[in-house]
């Protein structure tokens, strides 16, 4: 299973250091065979010899250049970072990324080997429109997305449940998930919403390959006692 925390703008740099070395020494002390991402805020990246993996909430698909606020490989190269989170809904709906500029990034980093976990999710009108016009609009997320590439996770977030408290019923995240991995055999997680007292028996669900986690993991417990779920229902398969 695979459990990844969203930091988004939360928590420095010192901050950061001291949540990854948490769940590191958690992740040690019980022995917990799961894959672990954090995806720190841009100015929290930094050398981390970890077996948690740390990757890049965004960059922009240059190696350098003239883009003022953006990050480019030079600044992932630096602190050895090869994962990245890539069409988040934030970034589609509050930055105003469109499809494009996503496909050029996931583009961009797929043939430089990243791992990408690549977000897909309607906002409440389209989900409010009915399944045919929802599924119409997550597919054109899936547009300019080599849905074959081996390092891909995908990330299943409606939009409307991200930082609301609102989650799909369990029904709807396997009805959704089924028809996802259709599109793509790829390691398919939930997010939105997911909490230390759901996220139990959302993992459990079928075609949920483990979850992605906002607000819920600033806890740092919080986030450990989820990878402990994962690791328990890992041990029932
Ligand atoms: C997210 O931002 O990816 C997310 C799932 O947020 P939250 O858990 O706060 O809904």
């Amino acid at each position: 299973m695979i459990v990844a925390a969203n930091l988004k703008t939360n928590l420095t740099r010192k901050e950061t250091r001291e949540y990854v070395n948490a769940v590191e020494n958690f992740a040690l002390t019980n022995s917990l065979t799961q894959d672990i991402f954090v995806f720190p805020a841009t100015s929290s990246l930094d050398t981390f010899e970890t077996k948690v993996t740390v990757g890049a909430q965004n960059a922009y698909a240059v190696q350098n250049g003239a883009f003022t606020g953006e990050i480019g490989l030079d600044h992932l190269d630096e602190f050895g970072i090869k994962t990245i989170l890539i069409g988040h809904s934030e970034r589609r709906h509050i930055l105003g990324e469109t499809q494009e500029l996503i496909a050029q990034k996931f583009n961009y980093f797929k043939e430089l080997g990243f791992t990408i976990i690549y977000c897909v999710g309607e906002p409440l009108e389209k989900r409010e429109a009915g399944t045919e016009r929802m599924m119409e609009y997550i597919d054109a997320q899936y547009e300019g997305i080599d849905t074959n590439y081996e390092k891909l996770i995908i990330a299943y977030e409606p939009v409307w449940a991200i930082g609301t408290g609102l989650t799909p019923t369990n029904e709807d995240i396997v009805a959704i998930h089924t028809e996802l991995k259709k599109k793509s055999l790829s390691p398919l997680l939930y997010g939105g919403s997911v909490k230390v007292n759901n996220a139990q028996e959302i993992m459990a669900l079928e075609n949920v390959d483990g979850v992605l986690v906002g607000s819920a993991a600033l806890k740092v417990e919080d986030f450990c006692q989820m990878v402990t779920f994962a690791e328990e229902l890992d041990k029932l398969v």
